[in-house]
């Protein structure tokens, strides 16, 4: 509706790693990441939408950890969460006790004092 505001809250991406790879993560460096499904968490307290789909394209400038990861795996679900309030540490925080452990420290958590904000659930 014309006037409506852009929703606004924090998200998962499910993300797919077929096979074994090296993944060059900006600043954080290199790594070798197990074949698995990988939830990432974070939010988009501008635009939620927008950030959700900025994740699904192909044609961007690789800004953030999750940007590197996303070029060699594949995001195979998306889940929204709208809320006013930023709850994305809070989000990471029950994803990671149900996680098997981050990959990597620090990756998507520049911002806030979380370990990360990316997780393996499960390993193929
Ligand atoms: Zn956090």
């Amino acid at each position: 509706m014309p006037g409506d505001k852009p929703s606004t809250g924090s998200y998962l991406l499910l993300i797919s790693l077929e096979s074994k790879k090296k993944i060059k993560i900006g600043s954080l460096g290199t790594f070798e990441f197990q074949p698995g499904i990988y939830c990432y968490v974070g939010s988009g307290m501008n635009n939620l939408d927008k950030r959700v789909e900025r994740h699904l394209s192909d044609d961007k400038k690789k800004h953030w950890h999750i940007d590197y990861f996303l070029e060699e795996a594949e995001v195979v679900a998306t889940v929204k969460f709208k809320t006013k309030e930023d709850m994305e540490c809070e989000l990471s925080r029950a994803v990671s006790d149900i996680s098997e452990g981050t990959p990597v420290e620090g990756f998507g958590s520049s911002d806030c004092g979380c370990g990360a904000h990316f997780y393996i659930l499960e390993f193929n």
